[in-house]
């Protein structure tokens, strides 16, 4: 009998069993199956699974859809049901014969995975359903309506991961990746219950349950909410600018996830992966997050115990520990089973992970000198966590380390596994934290209207704790009757007034304008503690400091000082200021105020490298200043601090902010300060120019900043005073100047431009492989008139940078070239190139490379090109140009008669060095541009990497019989064998393979 037949046949059978006792169950696997064979679309699928409809009736919706189909899938519904009945219901049905089902092709999207392993997903999911849960919501893939759409109480844990899968099919492609990358993760990593070897015991598991509940506490609200409580880590946490850089120099773009993934390894035998970014880039933030995200089971879910440490908390550690009393003492001590849960750590340093914030605030810098590997041996804190850093102790745990780029030098360097770069946040990323601060749509519009329409302010606010005081301080913003934050000093002012505000009793706006002396003690008080720890790297402090200051408790509930928040067993309470920037302004403030700091202090703070701790630090801190480190030299903690402080006491004492403090500090000795500060500006940086080397004959005289010229410029930026700017630059005569690597972003093009449009000869700009992007592009408009070349590769450009840059640039005289590699760039930006092509004939160089730009751009520049006299160099190299584009290129350059003139006038040689290395190039196009019936001058012809197989060759070697100019022509990576090349390059000696 015939499959149809037989459901025909026992129709009333099959509904009995399938609906056998109520439960949709049999049912539900059976269409897994079936979909997953491809027996059942998923318009089969929903027009069985209607909601509102009876078991009964979809069981025989499900008889008659498959009856329709046929023989074969008669036969699969058959046989899926006999895999899924048990045996007993299975007596007196006959399944017909057996039904082999053809195996498919792996599919190739995630979606059509998830259909066909469904009936398997259901079952790994079961167990996990929150965690799957948590990965779509924290990545954006379901909404909290989503995942309680899944989760309602109605459903069977299969039911629910069913709607899961629905739900993420519906959600599309994705989603879909998300949850299988999930699934993966889960599944590799995740200790094997069945595995005897990496079964936590019940010890373990309490302790794990502990230490998650603990670091979830810790980890949910950001310190600089937590006085005013209303935000969670959840409901403002905006992503961060991620990226890391390959061995080649090539970056990518990371997401949270990645941290700790393989995207970058550098050296596959070490376990510390480095978040490094600037003051305020929001890396304990990230770290938080993924702290949060560990104890909710959302990410990091191969790792078993996870134990977080704060570097400057570690500081106050004056004991010799040994690896268990750190852990235990330091995050969350095991109630039962002590020695079971260490050994069970030692046992799996695959499980664990360890994180330490802040390495630069780490009192000492990093050494290898002194091994340790012993878990219970008792060492001082350094060796311990050096060790670590290492893996000489505990290999194979992975550590997360954050730190500042300048704390980390090349001996630490060697022990990194990957080195991640957090770049603060992008324009988006910047629009979506002010929705998230603010609930009310309309203020948050306002908001990012008043950025947009302030670039310097929106520069700024790509450091997330500015982008954090921008917003919390939004009605000063607003209602501001003293211009709009031109620098951080600005920004830092409008923090310190919106807290004295907020205490105040006076109504909102008020704040009357001797607000500063009305709070000079406060200042005063908090600036003092905040100097003398900086100059000795500390950063946390007990009641009894701040009392030994006179810090009253009113001056501690004006907000900057904040609890420490921390795992570890104290018996005291230990402050910190709210972020490392406040305290370093709150320094700065005092040594502007204060009236009997010693006369060289100012110049002290403007060579950190050849600091002494003043007699008032040592008197003062000695409780900070840990006697086994004092001594130590060569490190480099306090630097940054001390460079951020210049910056503020540059910014205090400008002219600007001559009427806030003119009543707390008399007049001549706030010139005189104000005098130092100049003086030790112009002399450092009379110091790099003395540093420029002489020029070798034919090359330009070039200058490579060194680290602390960015921040020079930044000083001089906060004094807005364009005399100082104008003076310093007079003295610097270079042709090139090269600021590449730098963590250039668009709060340094700001100052920078604001110093270079003073040069008095033109320069080249190379700020290649920074953090430039749009906004940066446009802060640094005011100094194009002084640039002849502009070298941004590697930056985050996008068209509307372009837009903006070419506008200006249009205008400028002296630009002439500028260099794009590697940036965002598409078609929508080459109509603006073939019109300064089109515009400014003294154009030379275009660079393009490696962006997205297709045959519609290439042939708009085409269009440019067509009617520039000037273009020596044009660089296309991995786009997507195509054939089309490079004929439109090759019939542009063949109209070109100006060409050859220039040629002549450039020395006889190339005139056009065009790097046409488009892939997809095919032979024709080649020939087109070679064979022109007037040969054009190229001297290099680079086609390289393209899809040239032999039969191009020789068609080029046909046109390069009528072109004696081409000097060389490049074609590595095509498509030849070596016998080919070899024998080709016989035939034209001009090829290079
Ligand atoms: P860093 O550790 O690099 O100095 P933090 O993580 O302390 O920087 O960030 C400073 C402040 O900036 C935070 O307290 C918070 O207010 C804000 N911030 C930083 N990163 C983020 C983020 N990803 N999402 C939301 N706010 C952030």
């Amino acid at each position: 009998m015939s499959t149809p037949q037989l459901i025909l046949k026992q129709r009333a059978e099959l509904l009995a069993v399938l609906c056998g006792g109520g439960s949709a169950e049999p049912l539900d696997c059976v269409l897994d199956l079936l979909l997953a064979w491809e027996v059942l679309v998923w318009e089969d699928y929903l027009s069985i699974q209607v909601a509102e409809k009876a078991l009964n009736y979809k069981v025989r919706q499900l008889l008659d859809v498959v009856y329709d189909k046929g023989e074969d899938a008669c036969s699969c519904l058959l046989a899926a049901m006999n895999q899924v009945l048990p045996e007993e219901q299975k007596a007196g049905l006959c399944f017909g014969e057996e039904c082999a089902v053809v195996g498919k092709n792996r599919p190739d999207t995630a979606t059509l995975t998830l259909l066909a392993d469904r009936p398997v997903l259901v079952r790994k999911l079961r167990d996990n359903i929150d965690g799957a849960l948590n990965v779509l919501l924290t990545t954006d893939c379901f909404t909290i309506k989503d995942c309680d759409v899944v989760q309602l109480p109605v459903y069977t844990p299969s039911q629910q991961v069913r709607r899961l899968l629905d739900q993420v099919r519906f959600k599309g492609e994705t989603a879909a990746k998300t949850l299988l990358q999930f699934l993966e993760q889960t599944e590799t990593t995740r200790p094997n219950p069945e595995d005897k070897e990496n079964h936590p015991s019940a010890n373990c598991m309490l302790y794990q349950k502990k230490l998650r509940s603990s670091v979830a506490a810790q980890s949910h609200t950001l310190s600089t909410y937590g006085g005013t409580g209303h935000f969670s880590l959840d409901d403002i946490y905006t992503d961060g600018l991620l990226e890391v850089m390959d061995g080649s120099g090539e970056t990518t773009t990371l997401g949270l996830e990645d941290v700790v993934g393989p995207v970058g390894t550098l050296n596959d035998d070490a376990d510390t992966f480095l978040v490094s970014g600037e003051a305020g880039s929001g890396k304990s933030t990230l770290l938080q997050r993924l702290h949060l995200l560990w104890a909710r089971e959302a990410l990091l879910t191969n790792i078993f115990l996870l134990f977080p440490f704060s570097c400057r908390k570690l500081n106050a550690e004056h004991r010799e520990l040994s690896l268990k009393e750190l852990l235990f003492l330091h995050c969350c001590w095991p109630d039962r089973g002590q020695d079971e849960v260490f050994q069970f750590i030692l046992d799996h340093p695959n499980l664990v992970l360890f994180t330490f914030d802040g390495l630069d605030e780490f009192k000492q810098g990093f050494t290898d000198e002194e091994r340790h590997c012993c878990p219970t041996k008792q060492v001082p804190i350094p060796v311990l966590l050096f060790n670590l850093l290492q893996g000489t102790l505990m290999k194979g745990v992975m550590k997360v380390v954050t730190s500042r780029p300048q704390a980390v030098g090349p001996s630490l360097k060697r022990y990194l596994r990957k080195e991640v770069l957090l770049k603060g946040f992008s324009p988006g990323g910047i629009d979506c934290f002010v929705k998230k601060h603010h609930s009310d749509p309309a203020m948050a519009r306002r908001v990012i209207e008043s950025l947009q329409a302030n670039s310097v302010l929106l520069s700024l606010c790509h450091i997330p704790v500015f982008c954090w005081i921008v917003t919390k301080c939004h009605q000063e913003l607003l209602g501001s009757q003293d211009g709009i934050p031109q620098t951080i000093t600005d920004v830092y002012l409008l923090v310190l007034q919106h807290f004295f505000q907020r205490k105040s009793y006076q109504p909102q706006g008020v704040l009357g304008k001797a607000w500063l002396e009305e709070h000079l003690d406060t200042v005063l008080k908090l600036g003092q503690l905040a100097l003398e720890s900086l100059e000795a790297s500390c950063y946390v402090f007990s009641g009894y400091e701040l009392q030994r200051i006179g810090l009253t408790e009113q001056d501690v509930s004006m907000g900057f000082l904040i609890y420490c928040n921390d795992l570890s067993v104290t018996d005291c309470k230990r402050y910190e200021f709210l972020h490392i920037t406040l305290q370093c302004f709150f320094a700065a403030f005092y040594l502007v105020l204060n009236r009997n700091s010693d006369r060289s202090a100012i110049y002290r703070l403007f060579q950190p490298k050849n600091k002494q701790l003043s007699g008032l630090s040592q008197r003062c801190l000695g409780h900070c200043i840990d006697s086994s480190v004092e001594g130590v030299k060569s490190h480099v903690t306090e630097t940054p601090n001390l460079q951020i402080t210049a910056q503020f006491v540059s910014g205090l004492l400008s002219q600007r902010h001559h009427n806030l403090l003119q009543e707390c500090c008399p007049t001549a000795v706030r010139e005189r300060k104000a005098k130092q500060v100049v003086k030790s500006l112009s002399k450092g940086m009379q110091r790099h120019f003395k540093s420029i080397p002489r020029p070798v004959e034919g090359e330009k005289k070039s200058m490579h900043a060194m680290p602390s010229f960015v921040w020079l410029i930044k000083c001089i930026y906060e004094m807005q005073d364009s005399s100082i700017a104008q003076d310093t630059m007079a003295k610097l005569d270079v042709e090139h100047l090269k600021l590449t690597y730098c963590n250039i972003g668009p709060v340094e093009c700001t100052a920078l431009a604001y110093v270079l449009k003073y040069l008095r000869n033109p320069v080249g700009l190379q700020l290649d492989n920074n953090s430039v992007g749009d906004v940066g592009v446009e802060q640094l408009l005011p100094c194009l008139h002084i640039c002849h070349s502009l070298y941004l590769r590697n930056n985050n450009i996008s068209d509307e940078g372009i837009r903006k840059l070419l506008e200006k640039g249009m205008k400028c005289e002296r630009f002439q070239k500028i260099a794009l590699f590697n940036n965002n760039l598409t078609d929508a930006c080459t109509q603006h190139f073939a019109w300064l092509l089109k515009s400014k004939q003294n154009f030379l160089s275009l660079r393009l490379g490696n962006n997205n730009i297709t045959s519609q751009g290439a042939e708009q520049l085409a269009e440019g090109l067509s009617s520039n006299q000037s273009l020596q160099f044009l660089g296309l190299w991995g786009n997507k140009i195509g054939d089309r584009g490079a004929e439109a290129l090759a019939d542009a350059l063949r109209n070109s008669t100006t060409l050859i003139w220039l040629s002549d006038l450039f020395n006889r040689f190339c005139l056009l060095f065009i790097y046409l290395l488009i892939y997809f190039l095919n032979e024709i196009c080649m020939s087109v541009c070679l064979g022109f019936t007037r040969p054009l001058s190229f001297f290099s012809l680079r086609l390289n990497k393209n899809c040239i197989s032999r039969e191009g060759v020789e068609c080029l070697i046909e046109a390069l019989k009528m072109n004696s100019s081409v000097k060389e022509v490049w074609l590595r990576g095509n498509n030849l064998s070596p016998e080919e090349e070899e024998e080709l390059s016989k035939q034209e000696s001009r090829l290079t393979f």
